[in-house]
């Protein structure tokens, strides 16, 4: 068994979708970045390759590649699956927090644990994502950005 860690932070800017787990959240800010910027896909992606001791999302799609820009993080996800199954590596589960003061996202997790288990090829049920806001403390209190924290079980078979 392999556990991995993965942590991703971006900024709020007017102007952006707001992607979460591959889901537009409709939202008047979305977060900024090289990609869509899917702060909780990347750092899911981080989580896995970590497990598997695959090095970093940056070491697959480099944010200086112009062939990421505006790129759906969701075929990094993907990517990130075959590396796995290469490895003959099994995700046994996904555990996920996203810090974000706004918006509510308990009512968009269905259909993120969903768009994340079809691009992983796994049950629903492997996926758990919780929502905090940071109280009103620092950047993410005050709105300005959405960070997320995930740990990734996988097992050899
Ligand atoms: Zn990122």
């Amino acid at each position: 068994m392999r556990v991995g860690i993965g942590y991703d932070v971006h900024p709020l800017r007017a102007g952006r979708d707001l992607i979460l787990g591959g889901v537009p959240i409709g939202h008047p800010v979305g977060l900024d970045g090289h990609s869509d910027a899917d702060v909780l896909t990347h750092a899911v992606i981080d989580a896995l390759l970590g497990a598997a001791g695959l090095g970093d999302i940056g070491t697959h799609f480099p944010d200086t590649d112009p062939k990421w820009k505006g790129a759906n993080s969701m075929l990094f996800l993907e990517h990130a699956r075959k590396l796995l199954d290469e490895k003959h590596f099994m995700i046994e589960h996904v555990d996920a927090v996203v810090i974000t003061e706004k918006p509510k996202l308990g009512p968009h997790f269905p259909k993120m644990r969903e768009a994340l288990a079809k691009a992983l090829s796994v049950d629903a049920e492997k996926i758990h994502l919780k929502a905090k806001t940071n109280e009103g403390v620092d950047a993410i209190g005050r709105g300005e950005a959405i960070a997320a924290h995930v740990i990734a079980t996988l097992v050899s078979r």
